[in-house]
């Protein structure tokens, strides 16, 4: 037999972490490293933030699990915040990002079938949108690698050019259900909508009673400086789909929704048997414990413009390599002049650095959001003598 215990569907590194300490990983081997990365944009409050693993200790002691057969105090009081601190009247809970996404498709296609319009069912999507890794979610993106070997796909998807209004005006037909849209692509490249783009979707929508379903499962959860990055545009959505730092590194999603939207949700329509449960709901609520408050949103947005600012200058020492950097707080992109894969190899390899490629030839810089003026210079320190160190070797 050669497949791995493991389903070899992961191109791994050899980094093995072991253990966390804050804004650092160790590894099997005892090398430690700068986490930049944070489990893709997971691990907002670091790896050993007292207050989520209280919460989840506590919890697992007290009661993991109990399916959604009754009721759950842990669940509405974890909505209730939810409710109050966005644009949403109801929450469905989730154990992933592609959940999420699936219970806001489902959501918006059931908005419109409720009123007799099961015709209605089509949502327009935008190119080199991520959405997660399920039928639907592969379906509602146009990257052909993440369809090879799994057609056909799920019908009700039509691909639109990114940021490009009039593009997605012209694709509104007779079966057009809404619109599915990151406000910024993350896996996609950092790349940030417009004002004029999402507004105009928001029009649109509201014009001609379509759904506006906004994928903010990497954006979401103070990431971007506001809780979430729609709040920057002054819009809000019908549907959202929230995960990755909602559970600070606990597997939870959840889809918000408006009285409105979630219209056709009512009794088993939809269900999971862990989403929202009990150890779930406690690290979320530890996490909403941490972030949720206009002095931490604040910080990410002063931390992200410092560290924004810095790159800038920085990048202009290495103009061979970088082209720009983009990004919303702590949600940054350095976009290299070619394939950066092999950069991000040379600064974990070399550097104790860690960082994640994505689209359109850049790197993401994802740090916890706890990062204070340590980390950023550690940070700076290393992807200097990374950049000047790589530069050598690329001319070798
Ligand atoms: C990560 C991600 C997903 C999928 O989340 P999973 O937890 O991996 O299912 C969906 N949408 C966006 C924008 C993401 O970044």
């Amino acid at each position: 037999m050669s497949i791995t215990p493991l389903m070899p569907v992961y191109p791994r590194c050899d980094v093995r972490p072991v253990r966390g300490d804050h804004c650092h990983l160790i590894s099997e081997d005892g090398r430690r490293f700068l986490d930049f990365a944070a489990g893709i944009a997971v691990n907002i409050l670091g790896h050993s933030h007292p207050g989520l693993i209280g919460a989840i200790q506590g919890q697992a002691a007290t009661l993991m699990h109990v399916s959604n057969l009754y009721g759950s105090p842990q669940g509405e009081q974890l909505a209730q915040r939810l409710v109050d601190l966005t644009f949403a009247d109801t929450v469905f809970f989730t154990n992933s990002g592609a959940e999420a996404v699936e219970c806001a498709i489902k959501t918006a296609r059931a908005y419109h079938a409720q009123a007799g319009h099961d015709d209605k069912y089509e949502l327009i999507t935008f190119k080199n949108a991520f959405h997660g890794r399920t039928m639907a979610t592969i379906s509602a993106s146009n990257q052909e690698k993440m369809h090879k070997g799994f057609l056909p796909l799920l019908p009700g998807f039509q691909y639109c050019e990114f940021d490009d209004l009039a593009a997605a005006r012209a694709l509104i037909g007779p079966h057009t259900a809404g619109f599915l849209v990151e406000p910024i692509q993350g896996e996609g490249g950092i790349r940030v909508a417009s004002e004029e783009f999402m507004r105009g979707l928001r029009d649109l929508a509201d014009e001609q009673d379509l759904m506006l379903v906004l994928d903010e499962v990497q954006t979401g959860v103070a990431r971007t400086g506001t809780f979430y990055a729609h709040e920057q545009y002054g819009i809000d959505p019908d549907i959202l789909a929230t995960a990755k730092g909602l559970g600070g590194g606990f597997p939870l999603g959840a889809c918000l929704a408006t009285e409105k939207a979630a219209r056709g949700m009512v009794f088993g329509t939809h269900g999971s048997t862990y989403g929202g449960n009990p150890l779930a709901m406690a690290a979320g609520n530890a996490v909403l414990d941490a972030v949720a408050s206009e002095e931490f949103l604040a910080g990410v947005r002063e931390k992200g413009e410092r560290i924004t600012t810095r790159l800038g200058q920085f990048i202009g020492n290495y103009p061979e390599l970088f082209e720009l950097v983009r990004g919303r707080g702590l949600m940054i992109g350095l976009k290299m002049k070619s394939e950066p894969r092999p950069f991000v190899t040379h600064l974990r390899d070399n550097h104790g650095l860690l960082l994640v490629s994505a689209g359109d030839n850049t790197v993401r810089i994802v740090p916890p959001l706890v990062i204070g003026d340590a980390e950023i210079d550690e940070f700076f320190d290393k992807l200097s003598a990374g950049a000047a160190s790589y530069e050598t070797s690329e001319a070798a």
